[in-house]
């Protein structure tokens, strides 16, 4: 079973993995697609989830696999039907991850209406740093994220620019699932997503650098 990791050494065992599609206006916008009446979700398997050290893995079924750098908290407890209150309240760390997308496969699906499940799922699509504890945070309505390649600057965003806010989504998702203690939810990508090439290095960080990840991609034949 995949877990976490917290920036104080302890693990958890990692739960279902959320994730929010179209959470930035200015990022739905660069990919012609409308802004949702109410949160988008979709799902990504622990399995794709990759530590630092790992390696990302471009597959060789697709030609254009896109960074899309994200907040990602995690549970610690669960529940349905939750307040905003109590929905907060479920938060225990913040982490920066990346929603690694085969962006050529997921446009196909989208054509087709099939669904997301395998542009978003390959093996190592899930890069995500550790996580930092709620009291680390200064602000929790407004937390920077970042990523670099090869040290340039591709996407940059604060959560306090999401069309949901986060315990707004917690909420919504506690309104469908079951949600369980150890439950990710990656909460959508800002502006500036685009391609990853073979050897690019991806540095990520969250909170003016409270945490950062660093992935370098490799093609795989
Ligand atoms: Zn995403």
């Amino acid at each position: 079973m995949p877990t976490i990791e917290f920036k104080s050494g302890s693990r958890q065992d990692v739960g279902t993995v959320y994730c929010i599609g179209r959470n930035y206006a200015a990022h739905a916008k660069e990919l012609n697609n409308p802004l949702p009446s109410e949160p988008m979700v979709f799902l990504k398997p622990a399995s794709s989830l990759v530590e630092e050290g790992a390696e990302l893995e471009l597959p060789p079924q697709s030609n254009d696999v896109h960074h899309e750098v994200e907040i990602v908290v995690v549970l610690n407890k669960g529940g349905r039907n939750l307040s905003l209150a109590e929905a907060k309240n479920t938060i225990s760390g913040y982490a920066v991850g990346i929603d690694v997308t085969a962006r050529d496969l997921q446009q196909k699906a989208k054509a087709k209406g099939h669904p997301w499940s395998v542009a978003k799922g390959f093996a190592t699509f899930g890069p995500l740093s550790r996580f930092v504890e709620v009291a680390e945070i200064e602000d929790r309505d407004a937390i920077d994220v970042e990523l670099k390649i090869n040290d340039e600057i591709r996407q940059k965003g604060n959560s306090r620019d999401m069309v949901f806010t986060i315990p707004a989504l917690i909420k919504h998702l506690s309104s469908i699932f079951d949600l369980q203690p150890g439950d990710l939810v990656f909460t959508g990508t800002p502006e500036g997503v685009g391609p990853i090439l073979n050897g690019d290095v991806l540095s990520a960080s969250l909170g003016n650098n409270l945490v950062e990840l660093k992935i370098s991609a490799k093609k795989m034949k």
